[in-house]
């Protein structure tokens, strides 16, 4: 059984070596992060934090955590942070319950205009516990009509306002949300999961700058292991946060996690990751520009980050779930998403999501990129014949042989 699980790992390495990964929220780590993930820290029980622990032993791991602490503090500017959300989600719910009663009325973005389940989906504990209000997109922009947030604001006048996305492909302007809250004496919280590592590199508008608290997943843009950061300049609102997370919502901190965020944060200090963000971002471009020269609708029709929406019903006349399914079949792996003023539901979805992140980690530059956009279109549009749908399974299979990913690593 054992030997099992570990066949099926290889054969999953295997997959994520044939597939062109195109999940705008997905990343690989480096060798070092799994290294860091992957030790005895595991073992350890740390209940607490770092000099406060509820267990002896800690001492080392006490280093760790003040480490990843000292480092992501550095990276993104600000005073403090916690390292211990088991996830983006837990992040979320630990800022919700430092700052908020049950009831209270938060105003975020629509989950079918890019908004995370996060932020108030029903099913959802986010939904349940607190009574969340959204603004949308403008229907001709498809962008954050801040005007009309405002407008909203000042009219419900939430305890607290969130900023972020999980599909928005333009930058947004913390700052002008900042003026937003003030206005009406909400907290504001950002939650940058997707655009961290942009962030990071300084290629985005540093939310710490301008929100009360900011939430993040460490594996989107930011490849590191799969975790949640929590950040502020408030001593008060650390304070609570930490209190909200340990004793509030978890138990003992994965340690092998935070000594993976730990090198993750400090990978992210490098001129490396810099340049690899740029070329996120410049990849984005390249990959939207050639898309639209085939003919496809891009929501916004642009982008400024790591990410595109496709419009495929529009586009193509499939519907964002058939899109998945077929570039599936040829190794391309993306998801179904929902497009602004969707009249669709979430499960079959008019448009797709294309990211950038892990691709370009795996060495794709603009060439192979302009070849994505091409044997996407020529799938979509050819989706019922074979022969056609053969030949790009090669192509897919090609540039994945020519971009190798964790050679050195085996699991059998
Ligand atoms: C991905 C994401 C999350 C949740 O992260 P998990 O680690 O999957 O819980 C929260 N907020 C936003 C905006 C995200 O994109």
């Amino acid at each position: 059984m054992i030997n099992e699980i570990f066949k099926i790992i290889e054969k999953e390495k295997k997959r994520q070596q044939n597939t062109i990964e195109l999940i705008a929220s997905e990343n690989f780590v480096s060798n070092d992060v799994l290294k860091a993930q992957g030790s005895i820290l595991t073992n350890k029980y740390a209940e607490g934090y770092p000099k406060k622990r509820y267990y002896g032993g800690c001492a080392l791991v006490d280093e760790i955590e003040q480490a990843a602490i000292n480092s992501v503090t550095k990276l993104f500017g600000v005073k403090y942070a916690n390292v211990q959300p088991h996830s983006g989600s837990s992040a979320n719910m630990a800022v919700y319950r430092a700052l908020l009663n049950k009831g209270d009325k938060i105003l975020s973005m629509s989950l079918d205009e890019g908004g995370h389940l996060t932020h108030g989906h029903n099913l959802s504990f986010s939904g349940q516990d607190y009574n969340f209000i959204h603004y949308s997109v403008d229907r001709q922009t498809n962008q954050i009509n801040y005007e009309e947030v405002k407008k909203l604001a000042l009219k419900e006048r939430p305890k607290l306002i969130l900023a972020g996305a999980s599909a928005y492909s333009r930058k947004i302007d913390f700052a002008y949300f900042r003026d937003i809250a003030k206005s009406c004496g909400a907290y504001l919280m950002v939650d940058m999961a997707h655009i961290a590592g942009l962030v990071a590199a300084g290629l985005h508008q540093n939310p710490c700058k301008y929100a009360d608290v900011v939430t993040s997943t460490t594996h989107k843009t930011l490849r590191g292991p799969r975790g949640g950061i929590i950040l502020t300049n408030n001593e008060e609102i650390i304070k609570k946060v930490n209190k909200a997370v340990f004793p509030g919502i978890q138990g003992g901190p994965l340690m092998h996690v935070i000594a993976a965020k730990a090198v993750c944060f400090n990978e992210a200090m490098t001129p490396e990751f810099i340049k690899y963000q740029k070329k996120v971002i410049n990849n984005a471009k390249v990959l939207c520009d050639a898309l639209k020269l085939e003919g496809f609708k891009i929501i916004t029709n642009g982008t400024d980050n790591h990410l595109i929406l496709v419009d495929v019903k529009k586009s193509v006349n499939l519907t964002g779930k058939e899109a998945e399914e077929i570039l599936d079949k040829i190794g391309i792996t993306c998801n179904k998403n929902m497009i602004p003023y969707d009249p669709t539901t979430p499960f079959i979805t008019s448009g797709i999501r294309l990211g950038t992140a892990a691709m370009t980690t795996r060495g794709f530059d603009e060439k192979d990129f302009a070849s994505v956009a091409k044997i996407i279109s020529t799938c979509l549009k050819n989706y019922d014949n074979k022969e056609v749908l053969e030949d790009l399974k090669l192509r897919v299979k090609k540039l994945c042989l020519d971009h190798p990913i964790y050679e050195e690593v085996t699991y059998e």
